[in-house]
C-alpha cells in the first residue's frame, strides 16, 4: 500500500526526529522546494482573488485566547500556557482566528472595504497525544492555508460561491479529487450563539451557493458559532478527512465587538468567514505525496529536470545548459556519477518528470534529447526548443508532461 510516510522518507521530503520530538517533522531541501511552489501558487490564486496577506506571531498573550473563547473550548486540545511572570503569560496558538479579528481592529471600518478578506499561511499549534501522529498527516506544528473573511450578511451567499469556485480551481491545479462535500446544519439545542434569524438566512444562502453541487447536509453537525461547508478527502489507508472548509462565525465579531460603518451611517456587525483552501501544508502533502505517488505535476516536483550527459566529454554541455534551466526559473540538476542507465534509473526513482540526455552529438548541435518521468522520450531538440517546451508546462501548472498538441 502506498504510505506517505515511506514514500516520504525515500524522497527525501521531510524527516521525523525523535529528539526534535513527534509529530514536529522537518521539511527536507526536497520537500520545502515543493510546498514552496505550492504555497507561491496558493498566494497567487488568492491575491488574484482581492485577499491581502498578513504575518502574524503563533503566540499571543493568554488574554487573546481567553476573549476569543479558545481557552473554554479548546484548552484540552493547546499546549499550556508559558508564564514569563506573575501577570504575563503567553499561549502557542490553536488557530489564527484571533489575530485575523485583530487585524480587522486595526482602524475603523468601512461597508466600502467589505468583503475583507485577511490571508496568511500561518503556524498554529496542537497538542495531539504522541499516539496518534504519523508522518504529516498528523502533527503537532500546523502551517495553515487560512483566510477571514469579513463581510455583510448579504454578501455571503457571493463570497462562498467565488470561495468553492477557488478551492476548485486549487484542487485541479494540485490534483486533489475530493471524495465528497458536507454541510453542516444547525440541530435541536440551545448550544448555538447567534440570532435564529441570522442562522436561518445564513444556512439558506450556504444552500443556494451548494446549487449544482452533489453534497450531502449533515443537521446538528454545525459548530456552535455558525453552519458550515467541508470538503473531504480519503487517503491511501481509506481515512477521511477535512481538506478544504468555509465555516460562517456569528460569535467571534461579538466577542472581538468588531464593526464597520454602513452606508446609513449605522454601525453594524459583519460576518466571519474562515476559510482554507487547501488545508493545512502538512495534511495537503500527506495526501499530496500519496495520491500522486510522489510523482508530482511538474510546476511542484522537486527538481523538474536533471540533465544526463553520456560521458565526461558533455559534462560542460549539460552544467551550462542546467544554469540556463535555474536562470529561467526552474529547479535543475546534473547528475554525473555512475553508469548512464543508473542515472536514469536514480532519475526515475526520484520521479524527476523531464530528463535531458546529452550525447556527443547533441552536444555538438546544441540539442538535448528529452525523455519523460513516465517512459515517453522525444527525438533531439535544441536546447533552447527544451526549456521552453518545460518552463511551458511548469508555467500552465499542467497535471501532463507534454504541452497540449
Ligand atoms: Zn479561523
Amino acid at each position: 500500500m502506498i504510505d506517505h510516510r515511506r514514500l516520504g522518507r525515500d524522497l527525501e521530503l521531510f524527516v521525523s526526529d525523535p529528539l526534535a520530538g513527534a509529530g514536529l517533522p522537518i521539511w527536507l531541501p526536497a520537500g520545502a522546494a515543493a510546498r514552496h511552489a505550492v504555497e507561491e501558487y496558493v498566494r497567487e490564486l488568492e491575491r488574484r482573488a482581492g485577499y491581502r496577506h498578513v504575518y502574524s506571531p503563533p503566540l499571543g498573550k493568554r488574554e487573546l485566547f481567553e476573549l476569543s473563547g479558545h481557552l473554554g473550548y479548546f484548552a484540552d486540545d493547546m499546549f499550556p500556557p508559558m508564564r514569563l511572570s506573575a501577570d504575563d503569560e503567553f499561549v502557542l496558538r490553536p488557530a489564527l482566528c484571533p489575530h485575523h479579528a485583530l487585524v480587522f481592529r486595526a482602524r475603523g471600518r468601512s461597508y466600502r472595504e467589505l468583503p475583507l478578506r485577511v490571508a496568511e499561511i500561518g503556524g498554529m499549534y496542537r497538542a495531539e497525544r504522541s499516539g496518534v501522529l504519523g508522518g504529516l498527516s498528523r502533527v503537532r506544528a500546523i502551517s495553515l492555508n487560512d483566510a477571514h473573511n469579513f463581510c455583510a450578511l448579504e454578501q455571503v451567499g457571493d463570497e462562498v460561491r467565488e470561495i468553492l469556485r477557488l478551492i476548485r480551481e486549487a484542487h485541479a491545479a494540485l490534483g486533489v479529487r475530493p471524495a465528497g462535500f458536507r454541510l453542516s446544519l444547525r440541530g435541536p439545542g440551545e448550544k448555538y450563539v447567534g440570532d435564529d434569524a441570522d442562522w436561518a438566512r445564513a444556512e439558506e444562502l450556504l444552500r443556494a451557493a451548494l446549487d449544482g453541487v452533489d453534497y450531502h447536509e449533515g443537521p446538528g453537525e454545525a459548530a456552535f458559532y455558525g453552519p458550515k461547508i467541508d470538503i473531504q478527502i480519503v487517503d491511501a489507508a481509506g481515512r477521511e478527512s477535512t481538506i478544504s472548509t468555509i465555516q460562517l462565525d456569528f460569535d467571534k465579531p461579538e466577542r472581538f465587538d468588531l464593526s464597520y460603518t454602513d452606508a446609513d451611517g449605522r454601525r453594524k456587525r459583519p460576518v466571519m468567514v474562515h476559510r482554507s483552501l487547501v488545508g493545512s501544508m502538512e495534511r495537503l502533502f500527506a495526501y499530496l505525496i500519496e495520491v500522486h505517488a510522489g510523482a508530482f505535476p511538474a510546476w511542484y516536483a522537486p527538481v523538474q529536470l536533471v540533465l544526463l550527459p553520456v560521458d565526461d566529454g558533455q559534462a560542460d554541455a549539460a552544467v551550462e545548459l542546467a544554469g540556463r534551466a535555474e536562470a529561467a526559473g526552474l529547479r535543475a540538476e546534473v547528475d554525473l556519477a555512475g553508469s548512464l542507465g543508473s542515472r536514469i534509473r536514480d532519475a526515475a526513482r526520484r520521479r524527476v518528470p523531464y530528463l535531458g540526455v546529452i550525447g556527443p552529438r547533441e552536444a555538438a548541435e546544441g540539442a538535448v534529447s528529452l525523455r519523460l518521468r513516465d517512459g515517453r522520450g522525444l527525438d533531439p531538440m535544441p536546447v533552447a526548443d527544451a526549456l521552453a517546451l518545460v518552463a511551458g508546462v511548469v508555467a500552465a501548472r499542467s497535471a501532463d508532461l507534454l504541452p497540449p498538441a
